[in-house]
């Protein structure tokens, strides 16, 4: 037993020892690494990874008692080429372009108004039918702000360019927005449907020409396609706001809620800030030039002196909605200042 005893006392002796070596090992490694922090703070820490994804493609805003929300689809570049002005406007934009190579950076939207009672989509992005990889994130945006493209009841259409119908069909014929009833101007489906006049498009339109009837298709055979060629109502507290030169039907919709104003617009803008400074710039997709020009000159001085709030799909920011201020011998867009606290006034 004693010899036992002996072992075991020698036994706890040793381990006693060998734990004291260890522990000292460990203090001098655990210095000597705080000492490299205290040294040279970021050599011990790997380099951190940089991250690709963004906040989610939404913003919402009340107007009233409605509930709007911009869905975001995308960034694009506009091309100076497509822009007609005088040359020595022209000669500005090149010469300011030189100074600010992302003076015509703007993006794609679309806007969700939810009324209490209906989900009405203003246009639903590109889809896969125009900008390639650059657009057609509207039916994500629309997911992460806590809808579903199948609760959408309503789709209200300001005029048939791919930007802002091609999310509303997939490439396989498929309605994206299966208990949708889509409305547009008469005037519109009537123009971009018509096999006569596609055939006697020029070139570079075709495309917008054949999307056009894919993209309709499904839902004339679906019973939900509707046009509208005056004033008629649609939607409770909506107004129709006929603003032609862009395309033929092309149309604004414009909602009031407890004596608070949202003009949708369309395209009655492309590369913001020229054309607030030179409305009477047009844009090589205006299919009337004049008329597009003359729609500009009568709508923004009114807007300017207005309590409206404006979506314009095509800002140069996102949010993309604002309200029109006089400047010089243009107007500036002022920008809706980010907030996550709903004005209840
Ligand atoms: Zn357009
Ligand atoms: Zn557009």
């Amino acid at each position: 037993m004693k010899s036992i005893d002996k072992t075991v006392e020698l036994s706890a002796q040793m381990t006693r020892s060998v734990f004291k070596i260890n522990l000292t090992r460990l203090a001098v490694v655990l210095l000597a690494v705080l000492a490299s922090f205290v040294a040279v703070p970021n050599a011990a820490l790997a380099a951190p990874p940089q991250h690709r994804d963004q906040v989610p493609g939404f913003y919402r805003l009340k107007v009233g008692d409605l509930e709007v929300t911009a869905l975001y689809d995308g960034t694009g570049v506009f091309d100076p080429h497509w822009l007609n002005g005088t040359t020595a406007t022209m000669d500005g934009v090149v010469k300011g372009l030189h100074e600010d190579p992302h003076m015509l950076d703007v993006v794609d939207s679309g806007f969700l108004v939810n009324t209490g009672k209906q989900l009405i989509l203003v246009d639903a992005g590109a889809g896969t039918w125009w900008g390639g990889a650059a657009l057609g994130r509207l039916a994500g945006s629309l997911r992460s702000a806590g809808y579903t493209p199948e609760e959408v009841n309503i789709v209200l259409v300001t005029h048939f360019h791919s930007d802002h119908v091609g999310g509303l069909t997939t490439q396989d014929g498929k309605r994206v927005f299966p208990n949708a009833d889509v409305y547009l101007a008469k005037a519109e489906s009537d123009f971009w449907l018509s096999p006569e006049i596609a055939a006697k498009a020029p070139k570079d339109v075709q495309p917008f020409f054949q999307s056009a009837q894919a993209i309709a298709a499904p839902y004339i055979k679906a019973g939900k396609w509707h046009t509208f060629s005056g004033s008629e109502p649609i939607v409770d507290s909506m107004q129709l706001v006929s603003l032609p030169g862009h395309t033929p039907g092309h149309t604004g919709y414009e909602f009031s809620s407890k004596g608070q104003k949202i003009l949708f617009w369309g395209d009655t803008i492309h590369a913001q800030r020229v054309q607030l400074q030179h409305p009477e710039i047009t844009v090589g997709f205006d299919i009337d030039q004049t008329a597009a020009a003359a729609t500009r000159n009568q709508l923004l001085p009114k807007l300017a002196g207005a309590d409206v709030l404006i979506a314009s799909p095509h800002s140069s920011v996102f949010p993309p909605m604002g309200r029109l201020r006089k400047e010089g011998g243009g107007y500036n867009w002022v920008q809706v200042v980010f907030t996550d606290r709903w004005d209840e006034k």
